[in-house]
């Protein structure tokens, strides 16, 4: 079975490692490819960084620093604090000596003219991932955050000032040019189970869907698409997806957000909704607006709750066949 899941950067990562775990448990031969979002990418120092990516790409590896959250294990800061002693980096994003070195190989790579694709193969080969990476896009999305000051670059709003700064609109630059990415395009459409993390709907999914032609690729796609609420009882596990759910007039709920992505029957995305047993009131509301749902734990602590995440959202889908 070809499993294929779109997310962006740390949900995501908790999540495709339970639907690994989950894949190796049953013994199968499934795949997992994963479409990413690229719209958190910017600029630092001359050097594209790409969040998401990075999240997921150290997670399966393993080389994620599971403490703080983010970032590599046994990292350390040198170069960033040169870089703030010469002026020329925001004291706002430290990035780790480790970390540099992947944005120092993707802008190389990037500069030599290879695509946003290329390089994801490049920096998905060096660890099994068990897993196959492709950007949403090979165009450059990266969000914009409106504020009544004017637009900042969406990781000046997230990292500099924690989402405190309030957000009357989140856009992608030049989203209209931007098409699927030949890998995305080809796991979405051969797909047999599409699963959409549980990650922040409006800067990590939101600007997935909003690619011109992704939409499409979904609703013609011939596999049941099930999504994982990232909102448990009214709150987000991490992160500040409230704050941008808020932004966008969206109550920070699952139900709200399962009816933002909308029934596939009517227009919208979703066959079916995991969500968390505290929010079971929800089900029946869904289940009469076209989105099959069900509520089972949504934590992922470890592997055993993350594989069971991900084993309640693939029966589901099954339930669709
Ligand atoms: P980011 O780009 O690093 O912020 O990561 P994502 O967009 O992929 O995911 C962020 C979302 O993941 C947040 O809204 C969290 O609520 C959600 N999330 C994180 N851990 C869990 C978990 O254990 N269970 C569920 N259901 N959601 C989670
Ligand atoms: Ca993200």
């Amino acid at each position: 079975m070809r499993i294929t899941v779109i997310g962006g950067g740390v949900g995501c990562a908790r999540f495709v490692l339970g639907l690994r775990e989950h894949v190796r448990r049953t013994g199968s031969d499934d795949t997992i490819d994963v479409v990413v979002n690229t719209a958190d990418d910017w600029r630092v120092s001359g050097l594209r960084i790409s969040p998401d990516h990075d999240s997921l790409l150290y997670a399966l590896a393993g080389v994620n620093d599971t403490d703080r959250g983010w970032g590599r294990t046994g990292e350390t800061e040198r170069v960033s604090a040169e870089l703030a002693a010469w002026g020329t980096a925001p004291d706002w994003f430290t990035l780790g000596d480790l970390d540099l070195g992947t944005h120092i190989a993707r802008t190389a790579w990037l500069r030599a003219g290879e695509s946003v694709s290329d390089v994801y193969r490049r920096l998905g080969a060096r660890w099994p991932l068990g897993a196959t990476l492709h950007p949403a896009t090979d165009a450059e999305i990266d969000t914009q955050v409106v504020t009544r000051d004017g637009q900042i670059h969406f990781q000046e709003w997230w990292a500099r000032h924690r989402a405190q700064v309030p957000a009357l609109g989140f856009e992608q630059q030049n989203i209209d040019q931007a098409r699927p990415s030949g890998g995305a395009h080809e796991a979405i459409t051969r797909a047999d189970v599409i699963l959409l993390a549980p990650s922040n709907p409006i800067v990590s999914i939101g600007p997935v869907l909003a690619i011109p032609g992704m939409r499409d690729l979904l609703l013609s796609s011939r596999a049941p698409v099930v999504g994982v609420s990232g909102i448990i009882d009214g709150s987000v596990v991490r992160g500040m997806a409230d704050a941008c759910l808020a932004a966008v007039g969206i109550e920070t709920s699952a139900r709200a957000v399962a009816q933002h992505y909308g029934a596939r029957r009517a227009s919208g995305i979703l066959d079916g909704w995991l969500v968390d047993e505290t929010d079971a009131e929800s089900v029946g509301p869904l289940a009469d607006a076209g989105i099959r749902t069900r509520a089972v734990p949504l934590w992922m602590r470890d592997a055993d709750s993350s594989a069971q995440v991900a084993r309640d959202a693939l029966e589901l889908a099954a339930s669709f066949t």
